[in-house]
């Protein structure tokens, strides 16, 4: 079986060669959980954090990769100090540096798993220079999609989905021909805001948002879970992932997260990947595919979680998931302005000096003033997407 987005490619080294951009994220440390649960299986060849030098540290004298990568100066020199006497691995800086990991001649898997669009260079990288690619940076696939997909068909580069709605489907479709899919449903949470007003979601702090009811996740997309933006962001990369157009593609808000999504076939069957909402499965199934790992998490008991429930998302009181699906419309520039927006406004409210009910203002008012352009280069993606930033901070400066 196939994803849309690249043909999947059959040949899986033992041990596999990986790289991990992003480990010391929420990501990268449940992917080296998995790691350490599969002795052998995989050769870690670079890790890299953006700036986390402490967690980073660990990391590596642990597993002793030869390189590593930070965002600057000043935490590669932090590292450097931190390392154990003896390990001098090279340490690459900034993006080029992030690039350079991710295109790695020896590497086979490339986990993206930065945080917001700087994820898209460096994963875009991987794709051209042909790698497996278990993709957890949904901005990559929203920013530019359509240059993923040319570059996994000209070099045979595979994107394997992290985020844990896309590995449902990805599972979900395991077998199944395209043709006969007739809708993908993703699933939400909610977040911690489901059943608020419009005039309660006003008043809700910083730590109200980033405390997710039932996933435990980096700040980023804590808030954007309580928006629904990331929600929004998944619709985006289900689009580009599977190849369905939006109209085909549903959210429905289940509150367990219990059932991760689902694939509805033409015969109206659907198949529903179902688990604990641990992200070590989705990363897994993503390191270890073709073949499926075994995990030693509790498992799911559905005799206690008792009662799966399913609702309609309130778009009056979350537009940001309108927003998405109206981005997604109205042609490829506009879904890097509903990023981008929502990235900065996203920053401006955990330093707070944005309100909640700013985060979906700003991105309106980026929509709203957006022209439409061109969109089809990485360069022209990476211009609409700063000057969208610099738009959006003298709005709110
Ligand atoms: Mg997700």
């Amino acid at each position: 079986m196939m994803n849309y987005i690249s043909p999947l490619p059959t040949h899986s080294p033992s041990p596999k060669p990986l790289v991990l951009l992003g480990s010391t994220g929420s990501i990268g440390i449940s992917a080296l959980k998995v790691v350490a649960q599969h002795p052998g299986r995989f050769q870690v060849l670079a890790l890299a954090g953006a700036r986390n030098a402490v967690r980073l540290a660990e990391q590596a004298a642990a597993l002793r990769p030869p390189l590593l990568a930070v965002l600057n100066q000043e935490t590669a020199a932090q590292l450097k100090s931190l390392l154990p006497a003896g390990y001098a691995p090279e340490i690459l800086i900034g993006p080029e540096g992030y690039v350079q990991l991710a295109t790695l001649p020896e590497a086979h898997t490339v986990l993206a798993a930065q945080v917001g669009a700087a994820g898209l260079v460096p994963a875009l990288a991987a794709a051209r220079a042909g790698k497996t690619i278990a993709l957890a940076n949904k901005e990559a696939l929203v920013l530019a999609g359509h240059l993923f997909r040319e570059a996994c068909h000209r070099t045979g580069a595979a994107i394997l989905p992290v985020d844990s709605e896309h590995n449902a489907l990805f599972q979900g479709l395991a077998g199944q021909h395209p043709s006969r899919v007739r809708r993908l449903l993703l699933t939400a949470s909610g977040g911690p805001f489901r059943g608020k007003s419009a005039e309660e979601l006003k008043a809700v702090t910083r730590e109200q948002a980033l405390a997710h009811p039932n996933w435990s996740m980096g700040a980023k997309i804590s808030i954007d879970s309580a928006t629904l933006m990331n929600k929004g962001l998944e619709v985006i990369e289900a689009f580009h992932l599977f190849g369905l157009p939006a109209e085909r593609i549903e959210v429905v808000v289940h509150p367990q997260s219990i059932v991760h999504s689902l694939v509805e076939f033409e015969d109206r069957s659907m198949l529903a990947q179902l688990g604990p909402p641990d992200m070590q499965i989705a990363i897994a199934y993503a390191l270890g595919w073709p073949e499926r790992l075994p995990l030693s998490l509790e498992p799911l008991d559905l005799v206690r979680a008792g009662h799966l429930t399913f609702e309609a998302p309130a778009l009056d009181i979350f537009p940001c998931l309108g927003f998405a699906f109206q981005a997604l419309q109205a042609g490829p520039s506009y879904p890097v302005v509903l990023n981008a927006a929502n990235e900065v406004a996203v920053e401006l409210f955990l330093k707070g000096t944005l309100g909640f009910s700013d985060i979906p203002a700003l991105v309106a008012r980026a929509l709203d003033g957006h022209a439409g352009t061109d969109a089809e280069s990485l360069e022209a993606i990476l211009t609409v997407d700063s000057e969208t930033r610099d738009q959006v901070r003298r709005w709110a400066s």
